[in-house]
């Protein structure tokens, strides 16, 4: 599923067998390409305070999806990003297109401040809109991928089959060889 936050969350790329890590987000043209694919308009170049922000955020989220799996999020983890969401008003208007009626809601600015509140709307969705059961970090420690895993059966472990699940069924095999001997 390609949603803004996993996109956003995804920006620290890790190598499958942990040999380098690459944080796109201090990459200013992987940034403005961000930005403008999910029509995140702004002005205003970001700073090292919003660069420092924006990884804290991604921080967070992908600590939060870690705590799916074992239950759920801390009230902290909520309260966080209630503050991100409370920091954009919204006004709502009623729109008519093509015949259908439909609630819109404008944010009333769009600085940095939108571009947290977006992210962390996107992330909302996903847990309102879809199963929250199904967002997981791949399980191979090296590489952490965030991902929607829509699977008829729900078990998907890995982000990708032919790396990071061969990597792990390779070790395990091995790991059991060695205790055979
Ligand atoms: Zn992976």
């Amino acid at each position: 599923m390609d949603t803004l936050c996993l996109h956003f969350i995804n920006s620290e790329f890790r190598d499958f067998r942990g040999r380098w890590v690459k944080d796109d987000l201090q990459q200013p043209e992987w940034l403005q390409q961000f930005l403008a694919k999910w029509e995140l308009h702004i002005e205003s170049l970001p700073d090292a305070t919003v660069i420092a922000s924006l990884v804290s955020l991604r921080t967070l989220l992908s600590h939060m999806i870690g705590s799916i799996a074992n239950g759920q999020f801390g009230d902290n983890d909520i309260a966080l990003l209630n503050t991100i969401l409370s920091r954009i008003p919204m006004q709502r208007s009623l729109k008519k297109e093509a015949g259908i009626y439909r609630l819109e809601l404008i944010p009333l600015k769009k600085d940095w401040d939108w571009v947290h509140a977006e992210i962390v709307a996107s992330f909302v969705h996903l847990l309102t809109e879809h199963d929250p059961e199904r967002l997981k970090l791949c399980a191979n420690p090296h590489c952490r991928w965030a991902f929607y895993d829509d699977s008829k059966s729900r078990t998907r472990r890995y982000c990708t089959a032919d790396k990071c699940a061969n990597l792990w069924k390779a070790r395990r095999f091995r790991a059991r060889h060695k205790s055979d001997a």
